[in-house]
């Protein structure tokens, strides 16, 4: 996000008139970066995260948790702080200065939730291998100078969502009736977003140009004692403040749903999100089409959100919660009404998985592109004519089919070609599952990649696991020249997929069959033109590469269906049992043989990859898993799908409990949480450090085998 200035944010009447003018100074903007950066070479590989925290007001003897709203005076308190200022960390927005490159300390962000933060590392991480060993320090580093900038009884923790936003009573602190002008939902306050005007004005102008609130419906987990079919009994259907009110009487909550209508509770959501620098544009196209398909893959196997307004769901990630909290397409848009005053139908929310590949790797076939993708041909003529290839205007002109939603009066006074703002603008309103990040304006930044669909996991262990997972991942898709490519509409349904319950264990996903290069290809053709004749193209025959021909399977030339094929998580992470497929964690470890890596190195990063891959075989558990059943085992819970206060209070103090554990060692042993070695396993023993060895033999948690992580 960028910094936020203040200025006069315009409602949806004016800034729509003002929208042809964002988009066009905004494409003159990106021109001017393009023609500046494309040519950029050899910048370094850096890469870095972001976590998000949910901040709450716990009490061991209280069963009610509240959201803390607060987010306000911690971050001006983390600001304050003159021992990190001296360090280098700060709150950037409160902060504003330039020149923080040597920051050691973590940098605290706002977010769209009143009760959230995001932490980032000071200055991006290096790849080297120790390197990626400093990542879990640092974010249990960020928690804990999180958490001493808050009150006693305040935390910073690291679920998805807040499993009781929006039910019937008081769940933030301070308490706020609900019914807002801005938001207008009968379930949360205007008061739970940041009040920075660009919030409040976000979720209003995309109510308005939506013409109704927007409809975030989860399915309801059907258990043994839910009604079915079942009407949602926290929805209000006599209210009459706002025209909006109206939308419950006209189906917005329909049985079997649980009904949201705010923008908070898809962006109230917490994530893990890594941006990667590549050394040049073209790398940086390469990660971005390369890093899509494994999009839904990595969102199913970080599953961590069942639990909605204080209800089980029939689905397991945030995503789909998200791209509806934020859809703001219109009925015509939406192809409700014939069209007449917009300009097309559009067939995704600005938050979804991404519609474009932009490489121009001569493997890029023309059936992976999206057949019905919406742009803009104006603007992609526009950006052609000033110089950019057709592929990488095929995809901002995508982007720039949408409106700005907040636009600034006194930043539509005079174009600064300088500044990225504009462009910005709808680029950073465009949330879609990867992000092609251009270099900013001032600074010696690179062209960078942003990996988004992970979901945040409880520990900063998974953290660390999950993000270094990840660049490890890319170093192999980079030195292997690995081809994940497949058509962009599997990955669309593979992201569908990935919301199923227990998607890790029980669903398949479309997948390239055979990702290792074939024969030194004809450079620079483009689409369609890799077909090496049948028989030639079956396997990797690259110099020094590790992996043999694998006859049969195709490599380019044939149709495209052959070349991918449903695999479990399982099978697409660890391997198929046949061999045919290698496995992601297979490969990274033969990227780490091919490569120089100290034995105690070698066995920290083993730790990350096995809770990876033992999350991917089902012999851990996803969070959401965990969560279930914490909520199932629990003495209150009536197996009626409802997750009331007490069980809430309990699964917060136990996530609480876990990460103060966690910061003190590594050892969970003995701390009577249910289901604890099923979500972290026993990962640690192996590298033989003292702790870990003597914690070992006494950690027994409610039956379960001995659980030191
Ligand atoms: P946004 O919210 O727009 O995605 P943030 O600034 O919050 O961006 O975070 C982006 C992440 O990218 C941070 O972890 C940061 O450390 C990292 N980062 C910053 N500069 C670079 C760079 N040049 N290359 C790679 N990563 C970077
Ligand atoms: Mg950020
Ligand atoms: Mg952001
Ligand atoms: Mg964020
Ligand atoms: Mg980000
Ligand atoms: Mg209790």
């Amino acid at each position: 996000m960028g910094l936020l200035a203040l200025g006069t944010a315009l409602e949806w009447p004016e800034a729509k008139k003002r929208a042809d003018q964002v988009r066009e100074w905004g494409i003159k903007q990106l021109l001017e970066i393009w023609n500046k950066a494309k040519g950029k070479e050899r910048d370094a590989l850096l890469w870095g995260d972001e976590v998000e925290y949910l901040v709450v007001n716990y009490t061991k003897d209280n069963e009610k948790v509240y959201l803390s709203l607060r987010q306000a005076e911690i971050l001006k308190a983390l600001a304050a702080d003159k021992d990190l200022a001296k360090e280098g960390g700060c709150v950037p927005a409160l902060q504003d200065t330039d020149g923080k490159k040597s920051n050691t300390l973590p940098v605290f962000h706002p977010e769209f939730g009143r009760f959230m933060l995001e932490a980032t590392p000071g200055k991006p991480w290096g790849i080297g291998f120790k390197e990626l060993l400093g990542v879990e320090p640092d974010m249990k580093l960020r928690r804990k100078i999180a958490k001493e900038h808050m009150l006693t009884s305040e935390y910073p923790i690291t679920l998805t969502t807040y499993p009781r936003i929006g039910a019937p009573g008081q769940f933030t602190d301070p308490y706020y009736p609900p019914s807002g002008d801005k938001l207008r939902s009968q379930f949360v306050p205007d008061e739970i977003a940041n009040p920075h005007i660009r919030f409040p004005t976000l979720a209003a102008n995309i109510r308005s140009r939506r013409g109704r609130k927007v409809q975030v419906n989860v399915p309801i987990f059907h258990d043994q004692n839910t009604p079915n079919p079942w009407k949602d009994p926290t929805v209000n259907y006599d209210l009459h403040k706002f025209p909006e009110d109206d939308d419950v009487r006209n189906g917005a909550a329909p049985d079997n749903f649980i009904h949201m209508d705010a923008m908070a509770f898809g962006m109230g959501s917490c994530c893990l999100q890594i941006t990667f620098q590549a050394k040049n544009i073209n790398e940086g196209r390469t990660l971005y089409d390369q890093l899509s398909p494994l999009g839904p893959i990595m969102l199913a196997l970080t599953a961590a959100t069942p639990i909605y307004k204080g209800f089980l769901a029939g689905t397991d990630v945030r995503w789909n919660q998200i791209s509806r909290a934020v859809d703001c397409r219109t009925p015509e848009e939406l192809g409700e009404k014939p069209l007449k005053n917009d300009r097309w139908r559009i067939p995704k929310s600005r938050y979804a998985s991404n519609s474009t590949y932009i490489s121009l790797d001569h493997r890029l076939r023309e059936e992976y592109m999206d057949p019905d993708l919406v742009v803009d041909p104006k603007i992609k003529a526009e950006l052609i004519n000033g110089g950019m290839d057709d592929r990488l205007a095929t995809h901002f002109a995508h982007l720039f089919i949408r409106d700005p939603i907040v636009i600034f009066e006194e930043d539509l006074q005079e174009l600064d070609l300088s500044k990225t703002d504009h462009f910005e603008n709808i680029q950073s309103t465009n949330w879609q599952h990867m992000r092609f990040k251009p270099p900013p304006a001032e600074n010696n930044i690179g062209w960078r990649v942003e990996f988004r669909s992970m979901e945040i996991q409880v520990t900063d262990f998974e953290n660390a696991a999950f993000s270094v997972f990840m660049v490890l991942l890319t170093r192999a898709i980079l030195s292997f020249d690995l081809n994940f490519y497949i058509p962009i509409k599997k990955v669309d349904e593979n992201m569908e997929r990935a919301h199923n319950l227990d998607a890790v264990l029980h669903d398949k996903f479309y997948f390239r069959k055979n990702v290792f290069p074939s024969r030194p290809s004809r450079a620079n053709t483009v689409f369609g033109d890799d077909a090496a004749p049948n028989g030639t193209n079956g396997g990797s025959s690259r110099p020094g590469s590790r992996y043999p021909s694998r006859p049969g399977s195709p490599g380019g030339g044939g149709p495209v269906e052959l070349e991918y094929a449903e695999m479990s998580i399982d099978e697409i992470v660890n391997g198929s049992a046949d061999g045919a497929f290698p496995g992601l964690v297979p490969i990274v470890e033969s990227y780490l043989d091919s490569v120089n890596v100290d034995v105690e190195t070698r066995c920290e990063l083993a730790t990350y990859l096995s809770l990876v891959s033992k999350r991917a075989s089902g012999e851990l558990d996803t969070a959401a898993r965990w969560i279930r059943n914490f909520v199932a085992a629990h003495p209150a819970y009536r197996h009626d799908s409802v997750v009331g206060d007490d069980i809430n209070h309990d699964l917060i103090g136990a996530v609480i409990e876990l990460c103060e554990r966690e910061a003190a060692g590594r050892n969970f042993a003995g701390l009577g949480i249910p289901g604890l070695s099923r979500l972290l396993g026993k990962f640690r023993g192996g590298c033989g450090s003292e702790a870990d060895a003597e914690a070992e033999g006494n950690g027994v948690v409610n039956g379960d085998a001995p659980v030191v992580v």
